[in-house]
């Protein structure tokens, strides 16, 4: 049985079926928490009319530079929750 989200579609992930904000969401579930102040009020989002993909914090408002893909942001959100954090790599 799929897991219902609270957004109003008509998707279905049991068949591999998913719409672009369900597919942000369940992405979003890869993220490990802000590596600068521990939060897990991450998410994935994406610049309008682009396919840039970035993770941001929604405690402290940090910003990741823009990726070309999704898998790309979670992968280096990731990576840099792993190392040691450097303020300031906010912008490019
Ligand atoms: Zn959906
Ligand atoms: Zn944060």
């Amino acid at each position: 049985m799929a897991k219902k989200l609270n957004i109003d579609c008509s998707c279905d992930d049991s068949v591999g079926y998913i719409c672009g904000p369900h597919s942000k969401e369940k992405l979003s579930q890869q993220l490990l928490p802000c590596p600068f102040c521990g939060s897990t009020n991450v998410k994935l989002d994406n610049l309008v009319d682009a396919d840039d993909f970035f993770v941001s914090c929604g405690n402290c408002e940090i910003q990741q530079i823009a990726n070309y893909s999704p898998e790309t942001a979670i992968a280096r959100w990731n990576r840099r929750n792993a190392a040691a954090p450097q303020k300031g790599e906010t912008n490019g």
